[in-house]
């Protein structure tokens, strides 16, 4: 049986702020029990170049997005890990789910996950699209939550990508050294223990080995804010903590855009 992938991307999130906080000791625990990388993040540190990078293992020149409007963009032709994770083995099942529309709706300017109505049609494929942007990324966050986990529970699927950016939304409104941005912190560790016990329980019940993968697009300044190239906003990491296997045996370092051949691998 194939390595099942869940990764979890946690918009804006200073790790060392959440280990620090004593409120995500899920991301704590999946950091000490699993494979770690830091990675330092291209620029300009903003959510449309760094979640194409992530997504599709391009770098900023390939994907050619250079900021949040994905104006010129390239993502026809940089296809996603869901997509090429199908593309690689056609029996594949991929979900995603997203509160930040650029990344999964259609409608939008994106999307960096590809829609594959075929799959999608043949229940393959299911995309959950969000609009935080405009109902606030607490409420749409734990609505993400909420469906993800069913997803988990219920299907399984294969391949997953789950986005959270409430934390991200706390430190653009109140900057990342006040109680809101840990506050943020706190909820969105809280999605992940649900999503890590769903996963648990999956490989008690099944059998089945997953892989949970967790990664951040940028830091923020203290003040809220990112874009240039101080540490703080281009630190990112990997987290990769096997469930029912073994951690992934990845290198101490890498780029960003190694990400997804790292993660596909694992499926080989
Ligand atoms: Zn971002």
């Amino acid at each position: 049986m194939k390595t099942k992938i869940l990764l979890v991307g946690i918009d804006g999130l200073i790790l060392q702020t959440a280990l620090n906080s004593g409120r995500a000791p899920m991301l704590k625990s999946l950091k000490d029990s699993g494979h770690f990388t830091g990675l330092a993040m291209d620029t300009p540190t903003l959510s449309g170049p760094g979640w194409s990078t992530l997504l599709t293992g391009s770098t900023h020149a390939q994907h050619a997005v250079v900021d949040n409007r994905f104006s010129g963009h390239n993502l026809l032709y940089r296809p996603d890990l869901l997509s090429r994770a199908y593309y690689q083995d056609q029996s594949t099942t991929t979900f995603a789910a997203a509160g930040w529309p650029p990344l999964v709706d259609p409608a939008g300017v994106g999307p960096v996950i590809h829609e594959r109505r075929e799959q999608a049609r043949a229940n393959l494929h299911r995309v959950i699209a969000r609009d935080g942007e405009t109902y606030g990324y607490e409420r749409v966050d734990a609505e993400i939550a909420t469906v993800a986990v069913f997803a988990m529970e219920k299907f399984g699927p294969d391949v997953s990508f789950v986005y959270f950016c409430d934390a991200d939304e706390a430190g653009h409104s109140y900057g990342v050294v006040g109680s809101q941005y840990i506050e943020a912190i706190g909820r969105v560790d809280s999605y992940l223990t649900r999503l890590h016990d769903a996963i648990e329980q999956r490989v008690g019940r099944y059998k089945e080995e997953w892989l949970v993968v967790l990664t951040t697009d940028h830091g923020h300044v203290d003040e809220g804010g990112h874009g240039s190239d101080s540490p703080q906003e281009r630190a990112s990491f990997v987290i990769a903590k096997g469930m029912g296997r073994d951690n992934p045996n990845w290198p101490a370092n890498f780029a960003p855009e190694d990400l997804v051949s790292l993660i596909l691998d694992e499926r080989a």
